[in-house]
């Protein structure tokens, strides 16, 4: 039979994160002992009293569908966490739990763009926003960032890629892949030329909030006059060790949460009821309850930057969150090593993976083709061994 799938899927490009983890898992099966710095999960189990939460949910029964937004108990543990950590005041109707941040970034630029609306992507960003906005048929419009000012776009930047098509901005902070973090008064700045388009929304991706070594997480929701036009999206995948359980949300304006709910009532319905349970324990838990994990990633930080700054070639900053640093390797083009023509940062990649036998993962997918991406996410064994073998071959 001839294959006959629509334009929309042939035209997505394959999530390069997950396409890196199918091929470490792959060399992995045929026997290669391959350091894994390409997934951006944390490398801890969840913890006990959220996993204790969900036996519960299962003893008690909990097995039928629920409602598409979410438990309301769920939302209202969503509603608490907001309120606690971002100082940011929602009721029930602003609230959408779905299947992972991932989702919730799904269904808010499905129900906002039209065929041909703008949807401004401060570079580097995560490898699926580009492939969601131009699922949800929008244009994405890069404005890049480099190392030489923290992969950090300013407002002036800003203001210049808005055009009359702009619907909306998508951003991460903490950043994937880059760490970076926007201080209280660089999201000033944006809602200060936000002002000039009061149409236009803010998407702010925060599921790094937690995993932050500098000043503090700050919502873009929480900045003077964006309440009303900002959807603040979260999750428990990072903060909780929850990547497989699939949870997340978005507190927003009730008109887009509303539109969210009828797109997910359609496609997905509301997300795993056990995994529900669990995350109302997760969230009503203090923050020191996953310091420990926080504590360990900054540990691993020191320590890779530490390493890579031994080596000629890797140009870093110092990331001020999430678990990733995000080296601009373009030294390194042109170059031909043991036989590998390094022509590009996927080239790279991938010699990195042929022979240091470490997984991490271009930076093209994330608009930033000088750069690769590392998770320390892992051990710090892991994370030492992974940097002497990049050495060796590197040298
Ligand atoms: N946003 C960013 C910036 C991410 O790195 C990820 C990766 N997990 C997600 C969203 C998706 O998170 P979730 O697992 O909750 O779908
Ligand atoms: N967000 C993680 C990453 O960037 C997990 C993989 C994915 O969902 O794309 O590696």
């Amino acid at each position: 039979m001839n294959e006959q799938l629509s334009d929309r899927i042939n035209n997505l490009p394959t999530s390069a994160t997950l396409a890196m983890a199918a091929k470490t898992r792959e060399l992995r099966e045929q026997g290669k002992d391959i350091i894994g710095l390409s997934l951006g999960e944390p490398d801890f189990n969840t913890p006990d009293f959220v996993k204790d939460a969900a036996i519960q949910a299962i003893n008690d029964n909990y097995n039928s569908y629920t409602p598409v937004d979410g438990y309301v108990e769920l939302k209202d543990a969503v509603i608490h966490k907001f309120k606690r950590d971002n100082n940011l005041t929602y009721d029930r109707s602003q609230i959408v739990v779905s299947t992972g941040a991932k989702q919730s970034i799904a269904n808010v630029a499905m129900v906002l763009l039209n065929k041909g609306d703008e949807c401004i992507l401060p570079a580097p960003y995560w490898v699926s926003y580009s492939a969601i906005v131009e699922l949800a048929e929008g244009v994405p419009v890069e404005v890049a960032a480099g190392v030489e000012q923290n992969f950090k776009i300013t407002a002036e930047q800003l203001r210049a890629a808005i055009t009359p098509k702009t619907k909306m901005i998508l951003y991460s902070s903490p950043n994937n892949p880059s760490g970076s973090v926007f201080s209280q008064k660089e999201l000033e700045a944006f809602a200060e030329v936000l002002k000039d388009y009061p149409d236009i929304i803010v998407v702010s991706d925060e599921i790094y909030e937690h995993i932050n070594y500098g000043s503090g997480h700050v919502s873009m929701a929480a900045i003077e006059g964006m309440y009303d036009r900002t959807v603040t999206i979260n999750g428990v995948s990072k903060a909780f060790a929850m990547t497989g359980w699939r949870v997340g949300y978005m507190g927003g304006p009730s008109w887009i949460a509303r539109a969210c709910n009828k797109m997910q009532g359609q496609i997905t319905s509301g997300t795993n009821c056990i995994a529900q349970r669990a995350c109302i324990t997760a969230l009503e838990a203090p923050v020191s309850k996953i310091q420990y994990m926080i504590d360990a990633f900054a540990e691993r930080r020191t320590l890779i930057l530490k390493l890579l700054s031994e080596m000629e070639g890797f140009v870093t900053d110092e990331p001020e969150g999430a678990f990733y640093v995000f080296p601009d390797v373009s030294a390194f083009f042109g170059r031909e090593i043991k036989g590998h023509k390094i022509y590009n940062a996927e080239a790279f990649s991938l010699f990195l993976l042929e022979e240091a036998l470490v997984a991490t993962v271009s930076g093209e997918s994330f608009g930033a083709p000088n750069c690769i991406r590392m998770s320390y996410a892992a051990s710090t064994e892991q994370i030492t061994e992974a940097m002497k073998r990049i050495k060796d071959a590197i040298s």
